[in-house]
């Protein structure tokens, strides 16, 4: 199989690389899951081969029957970065895009009643799609970024990144120190609130608004 790559606007490409994943970022839809906002970042992984490109499709496994989509924006990291503080953070971003952190909603539930990891709910094939990304110096981080989703063009999320717990910078320091970041990787900074469940044969629609987008179908 070949190695997936991010698309940049400009032509760019970089390895997908590890995925890191942030749960409850956003308080509405901590509270929407029943749950508290973690007071640590709370961290799950994606592997290189649960990505999708734009026009893609997300393949629901057989050991699921209810798949949610999660709307998020997405970090793409350009330089290996360790113990990176937040005033440096932003100069190893390469840039943003719009992704899906698909969940198996049933399977995560079941993990959580039993004080199980999440990776069989969070990081299965074509669990991480995400848009062709836009370069950091065309994105102003200092302005909310607009994030929304619609399911066969009904409007199911909308939010902002100002409503974020953790700051992108807060993020990718956090990132850099515990785990080391690499050039390839990507961070998913939560969802906000609105998360539902999808079919097979639905279309998604996720928009970093004025920035990038994402089409996806469900298989
Ligand atoms: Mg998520």
């Amino acid at each position: 199989m070949a190695t997936p790559e991010f698309q940049f606007t400009d032509g760019t490409t970089l390895p997908v690389g590890t995925m890191y994943c942030i749960g409850r970022n956003y308080a509405a839809h901590a509270r929407e899951m029943g749950a508290d906002v973690p007071t640590a970042p709370l961290v799950f992984i994606k592997p290189p081969t649960a990505y999708v490109p734009d026009g893609g499709s997300i393949v629901i496994p057989s050991y699921s029957s209810n798949l949610h989509h999660e709307v998020e924006l997405v970090v793409i990291i350009g330089a290996d970065a360790e113990n990176v503080n937040t005033v440096d953070a932003l100069f190893y971003v390469a840039g943003y895009a719009v992704g899906i952190d698909a969940t198996l909603r049933d399977v995560q539930a079941e993990a959580k009643k039993k004080g199980e990891p999440w990776s069989v709910a969070k990081s299965f094939r074509t669990s991480a799609p995400v848009s062709v990304c836009v370069p950091a110096r065309e994105v102003a981080t200092d302005e909310p970024l607009e994030l929304c989703l619609s399911v066969n063009g009904e409007l199911r999320q909308h939010g902002f990144t100002s409503h974020m717990e953790r700051s992108v910078a807060e993020l990718v320091a956090y990132c850099s120190s515990v785990f080391g970041l690499q050039r390839g990787d990507c961070i998913f900074t939560g969802t906000p609130e609105g998360v539902s469940q999808v079919h097979k044969g639905d279309t998604l629609h996720a928009e970093l608004v004025g920035k990038t987008s994402l089409t996806v179908s469900i298989a």
